[in-house]
């Protein structure tokens, strides 16, 4: 028998040994960067001449590495490789499988600050969140390592006499999985291990600001007996490589974690069957949100502030869950607006690699920091500007925290996915109308009511459509088998990540039935 599933805990940096730990791993990992990493393809490595530059988003200047680059014709070598392969992992054992989720679990958990470190520098990542990031990829690894244990060992159903029926779940085949860069490896790890656990090779074509950390994954599961060609490291970009293998005939399901654009596009060109092809395929597609955090007359109000901000600007924006809306009811919209405005201003921005970790880093890259950056210039004529409102990416892609008050529920900043640090707070007359403002977007993701009124939480259970709804907390940061995560309408397939169903979508139900 495992031990039951518990979520791995985080680390307090307040801990003098704790952040002197991390500060050796920065220092360390700093021999590694501009180092060389190819493909990985059936277990060989493949180098290309054209690569992929994964740089720190803090520093500019700063080369992480350089990374090999797939194209169609490596694309079609792996699809090869994933096929052949599936024949034998199919009929793998399910204990095997779970066995190489534990033991990854076990070699990421002994190396969790190098791999803390890791997503400081690739991904500009507050220590905090890098921490969580590394803490939700263990436990995506633990968890669905048991829910296969149990998922393989079928579902109960009835026989009569002389009939013997049973029902078990068989894996799919080849899966694409395209993951984000903002968990880089909570999310990498985990959609590309459900896939692969549940009985299907993988092609992992990881996102291209954040190719490394999943060839450290590679490395992981290579080192926990995962046998040659089960997942196989495909970065290369979207529109050619990703394209290619959507559209492939022998893809039997593509795990999508990202935009709404790219998003929707993988689910047109999914659901068109190819030549040759005998399957409809099967989407996992989560995309954005537009989150709200909604406020009642009778609520916690310092609760209220601070779940506000912290759910706004943790990670600078950069969660499909962040908070980028706040309703709050008239009656103490002021005060939740000076309070949220007072610890807005607390809040530092800086370099996450240096010793003086600050409460946000950088945005990701050019584009986002360019498109945020026209989002507030949009957000100064929409609503008035309170605090932040500014960015400088002489260095690396740094924006403040920016709150916007007085925002029409129907502006644009309150209705399109920003994914920066850029809250809109607008006003709502009684309960009933902000729950109703919560809900006028495309996106159903995530959400909160921070309230004392049980009858209000009561409604908001029923109404609010969102996947993950949090009442007296922020609206961020589920934690894998506690809060299984996923939304509704233009934010995804509900899938619900670190859920009891997730490895179901990675699977088929096979009935078999013998008479005697
Ligand atoms: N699961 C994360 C959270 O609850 C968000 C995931 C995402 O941004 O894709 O905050």
């Amino acid at each position: 028998m495992v031990v039951a599933y518990k979520h791995e805990p985080f680390t307090d940096f307040s801990v003098e040994a704790n952040k002197n730990e991390l500060l050796e791993a920065l220092k360390h990992i700093e021999s590694d960067l501009g180092k060389e990493y190819p493909l990985i393809i059936g277990g060989e490595r493949i180098t290309t001449e054209d690569k992929i530059v994964s740089k720190n988003p803090a520093n500019k200047e700063e080369v992480i590495g350089y990374v090999s680059k797939a194209d169609n014709e490596l694309a079609e070598q792996a699809m090869k490789v994933a096929d052949e392969t599936f024949s034998t992992w199919r009929k793998s054992d399910p204990g095997f499988r779970a066995g190489i989720l534990f033991r990854a679990a076990a070699i990421v958990r002994r190396r969790k600050f190098e791999f803390i470190a890791h997503l400081i520098k690739e991904g500009g990542k507050p220590w905090k969140e890098s921490d969580a990031d590394v803490a939700e990829g263990i436990d995506f690894l633990e968890y669905y390592g048991r829910q296969i244990l149990e998922l393989g060992q079928g579902a109960e159903v009835t026989s009569r006499p002389i009939e013997y029926n049973q029902f078990h779940y068989i894996p799919l085949g080849v899966g694409i999985v395209i993951s984000p860069w903002n968990f880089l490896f909570a999310i990498m790890a985990g959609t590309t291990t459900a896939a692969m656990v549940s009985g299907n090779t993988v092609l992992l074509k990881p996102a291209s600001s954040t190719p490394i950390i999943a060839y450290k994954l590679m490395e992981v599961l290579e080192e926990s007996g995962m046998p040659a060609g089960v997942v196989n490291y495909i970065p290369g970009p979207g529109s050619e490589v990703g394209d290619y293998l959507v559209d492939h005939p022998r893809t039997r399901f593509v795990s999508f974690t990202g935009s709404r654009d790219v998003g929707t596009g993988i689910f047109e060109r999914a659901a068109k069957v190819q030549d040759g092809q005998q399957w409809l395929k099967r989407t996992i597609i989560e995309m954005g949100g537009k989150d709200t955090i909604v406020v009642d007359r009778d609520a916690d109000l310092e609760l209220a502030a601070e779940s506000i901000v912290h759910s706004a600007f943790g990670f600078s924006g950069q969660k499909c869950s962040a908070c980028s809306r706040a309703v709050i009811h008239e009656d103490v919209y002021e005060d939740v607006k000076d309070r949220v405005v007072e610890l807005t201003k607390e809040l530092t921005v800086g370099n996450p690699s240096e010793a003086s970790n600050k409460y946000m880093g950088p945005v990701i890259d050019q584009h986002a920091f360019e498109k945020i950056m026209d989002y507030i210039e949009l957000g100064k004529k929409e609503g008035n500007l309170l605090v932040g409102g500014d960015g400088d990416d002489s260095k690396g892609y740094f924006i403040n925290p920016t709150v916007f008050a007085d925002v029409d529920p129907e502006a644009r900043i309150m209705q399109e996915e920003i994914f920066g640090p850029v809250v809109g707070l607008t006003k709502a007359q009684d309960f009933d109308q902000a729950i109703d403002i919560a809900n006028n977007t495309d996106y159903g993701l995530t959400g909160a009511v921070i309230s004392n009124n049980r009858t209000h939480i009561e409604k908001a259970r029923e109404d609010f459509h969102v996947g993950n709804l949090y009442f007296n907390r922020g609206c961020t940061a589920a934690i894998v088998g506690y809060h299984p995560f996923g939304g509704f309408n233009m934010s995804g397939t509900d899938s619900k990540a670190g859920g009891p169903d997730y490895l179901i979508h990675h699977m088929q139900g096979k009935t078999t039935s013998e008479m005697f």
